[in-house]
């Protein structure tokens, strides 16, 4: 509350705490989360725009080279299915259109092509668009903040120190170098993580020591669905109880108190029944799925955050 940064020692205190003070911590980042966002829940709805066929092996995504799950595959960019879904957000006034694009490169030709499609996105949904979209050239950087592309995600994942068992074909300071790149030319960042792939408690806060140097405009934290098809199929989460992902929610919530802590993949799974608790943490959550996995229904989700006694919004 008074604006002064959590040291290690802190965080280690958060994400370890004991179940019987959780409540407390859970008030406590509240009073924090109102100081900062208010009562207000922000819902993003996510399109895939290219599927599937990745060059990468990022253990945990079922679009990779190695995952043999069955997912839908399209190298195109489904821009119908994109105007279908910004129509929607808009109509349901969401707070923003998230696009997807699986691949780690992209050639200049499909960047000018989706920067000269995000003019008429913007249009139709009235929403900020952000994009999940690789590692970008400066040049294919610039064009896409020339097009209106108002946010890019890209995330860190999980810590420095755990990158090279959860990924071999690229690493992580490849990664945060694409931040710093973008966030210098003016882009709003969206860069968080995936807790549960076998990381430890001093990963999740050398991560969300990294997220608090990257200082972005939202963090999303995800929780590792284990997909059949990829590495994962069948992994231990036993230990993503709801008290622990709550710990870890609250700790993202300290360390970057400002941004929007988004309760991204795995909250229909691991806060099921806690949604309450989880709105006193974070303010901002998908609807419709994620990527390959599916998720609560738009006004499901709407209606769940009425019913915790918070409100929706556009930003
Ligand atoms: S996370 Fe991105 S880069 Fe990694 S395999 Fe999936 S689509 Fe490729």
């Amino acid at each position: 509350m008074s604006g002064l940064p959590l040291t290690r020692a802190d965080a280690g205190f958060v994400i370890g705490l004991s179940g019987e003070y959780l409540a407390g911590l859970i008030a406590a980042v509240f009073k924090v989360r109102k100081k900062y966002k208010g009562m207000t829940v922000g819902v993003q709805i996510l399109t895939n725009a290219r599927s599937g066929n990745c060059t990468q092996n990022c253990a945990y995504c079922a679009q990779s080279a190695e995952s043999g799950a069955g997912i839908d595959k399209y190298r195109m960019t489904a821009y119908e299915k994109l105007s279908v879904n910004a129509k929607i957000a808009g109509e349901k006034r969401l707070a923003r259109h998230c696009v997807g694009f699986s691949g780690l490169r992209f050639t200049d030709s499909e960047i000018e092509e989706f920067a000269a499609f995000v003019k008429s996105l913007k249009s139709e949904s009235g929403l900020p668009v952000c994009c999940s979209i690789g590692f970008l050239t400066e040049a294919q950087a610039r064009l896409l903040k020339a097009s209106g592309v108002d946010r890019i995600n890209h995330n860190l994942n999980t810590s420095r120190r755990f990158y090279p068992s959860i990924c071999t074909t690229h690493t992580y300071d490849e990664r945060f170098a694409n931040i710093l790149m973008l966030q210098k030319l003016g882009f709003e960042i969206c860069c968080g993580g995936i807790i549960g792939m076998g990381e430890t408690m001093d990963d999740v806060i050398d991560l969300m020591f990294d997220l608090r140097e990257v200082n972005p405009q939202a963090v999303p934290v995800n929780f590792l669905i284990p997909l059949e098809g990829t590495p994962f199929f069948g992994a231990d989460v036993s230990h993503l109880t709801p008290e622990y992902c709550l710990r870890a929610l609250c700790l993202a919530r300290l360390m970057i108190p400002q941004a929007d802590i988004r309760c991204a993949a795995g909250r229909e799974i691991y806060l099921k029944g806690r949604e309450k608790e989880m709105f006193h943490v974070v303010d901002s959550i998908f609807a419709a799925g994620y990527l390959t996995a599916a998720g609560q229904s738009i006004d499901g989700t709407i209606e769940m955050v009425k019913q915790a006694g918070f409100e929706y919004v556009i930003e």
